[in-house]
């Protein structure tokens, strides 16, 4: 069995694994990756081991650093939906002035601070903040009723996996697809357009005016100013349903409608598929 360590770091609430590691292993002076593997000898990297522990692997972590396994689990994103994990960002995008302690170095990250879905803290409720101290665009405040929606959305899919009548996460990614708009833009400009501001109106404007580079589908995490406009889109097309969706489809063209098309009715499919069969057991 492994042995103990002689001196062990209390870990903060919500602490992330991989960060656990790194201020121990600041303490023993050896690099994170080492002190990981010193535990889980087979372990390819920090990000890995908070995706991702075995049972078995929970369990010697939990030998070496003196605590439960449970609460090893709870460190990492293990039980994030596969789905849900493109929302994970690999580095802090944000953080939250009631729950992040400075002081000690380095600073513990928390688990929370690479939800990419989060505009709120998940553990005092407040408003996060990040590096960049950026204000809410003002176009986008009318939206912060939605935007607390498609958070809960977001997190009810990730955290517990709880879906509504389709998934929330696949949402916010047909909203980060090109859209065409008439006339058609200069080609430099084309990137500027996506599904989402069919929907949010006023993020065109914003984008052009803050010069922000959306993200693409496949990572879905917008700088944390942004962030409120996307949760609100999921917020809407989630409350709207299948038709809107469908509609969306207009604003589309080319191989990018043909995914797009692809994409909205294998999700309805999906989700008709689902009501059939819960009608079915309750019969
Ligand atoms: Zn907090």
């Amino acid at each position: 069995m492994m042995r103990r360590l002689p001196v062990r770091l209390s870990p903060v609430a919500d602490e992330l694994l991989s960060s656990w590691i790194r201020r121990h292993a600041a303490f023993y002076a050896i690099p994170p990756l080492v002190m990981l593997r010193h535990c889980l000898p087979e372990a390819s990297s920090l990000r890995a081991a908070d995706l991702h522990l075995s049972g078995d692997q929970e369990i010697r972590l939990a030998n070496m650093f003196a605590t439960e396994p449970a609460v090893a689990h709870r460190m990492t994103f293990a039980n994030v939906a596969r789905s849900s994990r493109r929302l994970i960002a690999m580095r802090p995008t944000h953080y939250c002035t009631n729950c992040n302690l400075g002081g000690t170095e380095p600073a513990p990250i928390l688990r929370s601070q690479l939800l990419g879905w989060r505009i709120t803290c998940p553990l005092c409720g407040i408003q996060l903040r990040d590096a960049r101290e950026r204000e809410l665009p003002s176009p986008f405040l009318q939206y912060r009723a939605a935007a607390l929606r498609g958070e809960k959305l977001l997190d009810d899919e990730a955290e517990r996996g709880i879906g509504t009548w389709t998934s929330p996460t696949e949402i916010a990614r047909l909203l980060l697809m090109r859209r065409i708009t008439w006339p058609v833009p200069p080609e430099h400009e084309l990137w500027r357009f996506r599904v989402l501001g069919a929907i949010i109106p006023d993020l065109d404007h914003v984008v052009a005016a803050e010069q922000e580079n959306l993200p693409t589908p496949a990572k879905p995490i917008l700088p944390l100013y942004m962030r409120p406009a996307l949760l609100a889109g999921v917020a809407i097309v989630e409350s709207a349903g299948p038709e809107m969706l469908r509609m969306m489809r207009g604003y589309m063209m080319g191989d990018n409608r043909v995914r797009f098309t692809d994409a909205v009715e294998t999700m309805i499919a999906r989700a008709s598929n689902l009501r059939a069969s819960s009608q079915m057991q309750l019969i």
